[in-house]
């Protein structure tokens, strides 16, 4: 049977019971450690900080995160492994890449235009290194490939990062869990996996409840992959209700083995931190690692959604995309 790489270590896909399979344990944007005023880097306060955000969920019986953190997002691997220590839960962390305008690119496309190194072959080179070998001098190995595109648009990077862990997905058995930008590019994501052929049961197209029209949904899902339900509370970019609403339909159409949920909730993030102004707050008002068992959970069950359903979509199908029957 396909082990999962957690942060503590491999474990069989039948252990990771109710996942949450995109959220954030600690991340920052790039740039953040050029900031003068930007908070001093604690690792043991920011793995306290976690800790006191993330450990609301044990009284739902969470027992597996999966942190979608890109490389160039900071992803800082002591801080997940301790924080999985202190909480008891298990948490898989990522390989893989943001996008374009938002990551760290610059690296690459200097050695790419300076023909030192073919930025596909390196980001494969890269994957492969952290799915087997493990993480700088961790010993951590990732469990996931995080791949993300722009809005409107897969650029170059972009296409060299998908076509590379295309590669490693089917070198290693790890899946793909994307990043679509306000819910564009879906299909044109699952078509370019699967075109290289790369297992539909192994791909999460993500965020794609930035988008509510239901051809899209039904064009991505009729290829076979999984999609991800995957920013619930963050209403500053859709609604819940929006959400809610069209995840309702979808289900009406009995795709409930192919969905996953989660918050896409950073527990800690890098930087000089500071509140948003207060209209804004409001949009963020639910945004926490438990809105789903407190409030979205209960909303489709009192529109006729049953609990068996509920469990495919929040265990059943996690440990189908990292290799359980
Ligand atoms: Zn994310």
């Amino acid at each position: 049977m396909a082990k999962i790489n957690t942060v503590l270590g491999p474990i069989n896909p039948e252990s990771l019971g109710l996942t949450l399979p995109h959220e954030h344990i600690a991340a920052g944007y790039p740039g953040w450690d050029c900031d003068p005023l930007a908070r001093p880097f604690d690792r043991e306060k920011i793995v306290k900080v976690c800790v006191r955000n993330l450990e609301p969920l044990k009284a739902f019986g969470v027992n597996a995160i999966v942190d979608a953190t890109a490389v160039d997002l900071s992803r800082d691997v002591d801080i997940i492994k301790a924080v999985s220590e202190k909480l008891q839960v298990h948490i898989v962390c990522s390989t893989g890449r943001y996008l374009e305008g938002l990551g760290k690119w610059t690296y690459l496309l200097m050695r790419q235009r300076d023909k030192i190194g073919d930025m596909q072959t390196e980001l494969y080179e890269g994957f492969m290194q952290e799915i087997t070998n493990g993480i700088g001098q961790s010993g951590i190995k990732a469990g996931a490939i995080k791949v993300s595109s722009s809005l409107n648009r897969i650029g170059p990077c972009e296409e060299a990062m998908m076509r590379a862990a295309v590669k490693a997905s089917k070198d290693t058995g790890v899946p793909i869990l994307t990043h679509t930008e306000d819910g564009t590019m879906g299909p044109e994501q699952a078509d370019l996996f699967i075109g290289e052929g790369v297992d539909p049961q192994k791909i999460v197209i993500g965020h794609m409840c930035g988008n509510s029209t239901m051809a899209y949904h039904l064009n991505v899902l009729d290829k076979g992959v999984y999609i991800a339900f995957d920013r619930f509370g963050i209403e500053a970019l859709v609604p819940d209700k929006v959400r809610i609403a069209t995840l309702l339909g979808l289900l009406a159409l009995g795709y409930a083995d192919r969905i996953l949920l989660s918050h896409d909730f950073t527990s800690c993030g890098f930087g000089r931190g500071g509140r948003r102004p207060p209209e804004d707050e409001k949009l963020f008002a639910n945004w926490s690692v438990t809105h789903i068992f407190r409030n979205i959970l209960p909303a489709l069950k009192k529109a006729g959604i049953t609990d068996e359903q509920i469990r495919t979509m929040t265990v059943d199908n996690p440990r189908c995309v990292f290799g359980g029957a």
